[in-house]
């Protein structure tokens, strides 16, 4: 048994909870620990409303402020944690894996570190902040895989399978992530405003031709025709997985295409025109200090009260091209997740779903030994079948659309 301490207590915490109860028979006592530990409590109720243990077993609230090594430790230690599955907010990933490394535990993210004070960094983004402490793993023999969500997470994966399986030369992977699904709220993000609006006010950096190219974003649309979503207008948008990717796969294009509504766009226009999305503090003319990105994120709705009344579906996926025997070849590997069906599952919307269940596949892995590799990897460093086979047992099942052709992943 190893014992896990999840680290957060949002909407992706939710769905990871009640995903180590359904497995707790490999994963053993499950630890909630979060900044407002009433929120750890919520996730602990109503991993004991849906009756989520598989076996009977331990499941707690601790409250921690995860920026603090020496009480992250201190935690680590008293619930004997040998798994840590950081989805609190990406401020606290290098403190969180830092305690990892001086216990032993094992880490798992699912988002890159950020900076509250930079909005916009440059490109290689991992090399910046968790690739620095790739040693001090494998001097310590620790296990830390990073961004095991859907994407960056299960996308890596699509990508490494591509690469190992379907091709003998890939030439271009292009990431497609669209939310086809309605929350009916005037205008909400599906996760964090903070760290959503990040994505989006910074440059968009891709991997084009073995070189960084740079765009602004809302630049480069283009439209495609996806499985069950259908028609769904997309813009290129720069994403962690582009650069550890362009690193670990020999491909030279890399892509990511997010799908927004006009909406949405509109929207997210008129606040960053107004300055409403900038994280740097101003002043106002009483004298108040205040970020207005921290006031918008405070009027806008809590991504994960959008979980009751969220409907449609989500199509995320690699489309990879390449060649295989000397023929042109073209495949889209992808899964579709349900919002309502998350929601009735373990009480979350399916973007919060699509990230934790794979951060939880990634831990029973380590549990298996699969993936205890006891240094610092990027999923596409990892076996990827023994994870996409795991995750189509536990809520995300993998297809693939070839031509006319569209099937399970066999
Ligand atoms: P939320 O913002 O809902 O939750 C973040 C949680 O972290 C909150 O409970 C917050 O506490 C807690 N937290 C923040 N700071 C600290 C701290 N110093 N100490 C302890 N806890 C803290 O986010 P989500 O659940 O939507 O997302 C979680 C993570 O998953 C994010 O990193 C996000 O980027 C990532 N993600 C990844 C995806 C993928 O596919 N790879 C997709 C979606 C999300 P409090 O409640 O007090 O604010």
């Amino acid at each position: 048994k190893k014992n896990v301490l999840i680290i957060g207590a949002g909407g992706v915490a939710q769905v990871v909870a009640h995903k180590c109860a359904q497995n707790n028979d490999v994963l053993g006592d499950i630890h909630v620990a979060s900044r407002t530990v009433e929120k750890c409590r919520e996730i602990v109720a109503s991993v004991q409303e849906k009756k989520s243990l598989k076996v009977k077993g331990v499941i707690e609230a601790h409250a921690l402020d995860a920026m603090d090594v020496a009480a992250t430790k201190a935690l680590i230690g008293r619930t004997d944690a040998r798994i840590v599955i950081n989805v609190g907010s990406p401020f606290v990933n290098m403190s969180v894996l830092s305690a990892c490394i001086e216990t032993g535990a094992a880490y798992i993210d699912t988002a890159i570190h950020e900076d509250p004070l930079k909005i916009c960094e440059n490109a290689p983004w991992y090399a910046n902040y968790e690739w620095k402490r790739q040693e001090d793993c494998k001097k310590a023999g620790v296990t830390a895989i990073l961004g095991a969500g859907f994407d960056p997470g299960v996308v890596n994966a699509y990508a490494k399978l591509a690469v190992d399986d379907y091709f003998d030369r890939v030439d271009s992977i292009d990431i497609i992530d669209v939310n086809a699904g309605s929350h009916g709220r005037y205008f909400a993000t599906n996760f964090d405003p903070e760290i959503n609006f990040r994505e989006f006010t910074g440059r968009v950096m891709t991997w084009q031709d073995r070189e960084w190219k740079t765009n602004k974003m809302f630049e480069v649309r283009q439209d495609w025709d996806l499985p069950v979503v259908g028609k769904s207008p997309t813009y290129l948008t720069g994403h962690d997985e582009i650069h550890s990717l362009s690193r670990h796969l020999d491909v030279p294009t890399i892509r990511f295409w997010m799908g927004f509504g006009d909406h949405y766009i509109n929207v997210f226009t008129v606040l960053k025109n107004l300055g409403l999305l900038s994280e740097q503090p101003i002043k106002t003319a009483e004298g108040q200090e205040v970020v207005p990105l921290k006031v918008v994120k405070a009027v806008l709705p809590d991504p994960s009260s959008l979980a009751p009344d969220y409907t449609g579906k989500t199509c995320i996926g690699d489309l990879v091209k390449g060649v295989k025997d000397g023929k042109q070849r073209e495949i889209f590997i992808y899964n579709i997740a349900d919002h309502k069906q998350a929601y009735e599952e373990v009480g979350s919307q399916g973007i919060s779903y699509t990230a934790g269940v794979p951060a939880v596949a990634a831990a029973m892995l380590i549990a298996s030994g699969e993936w205890d590799v006891k240094t610092m990897a990027n999923v596409e460093e990892l076996p990827p079948r023994p994870f996409l086979d795991l995750l189509g047992r536990i809520g995300l099942p993998t297809r693939i659309r070839e031509g006319e052709n569209d099937q399970p992943l066999a």
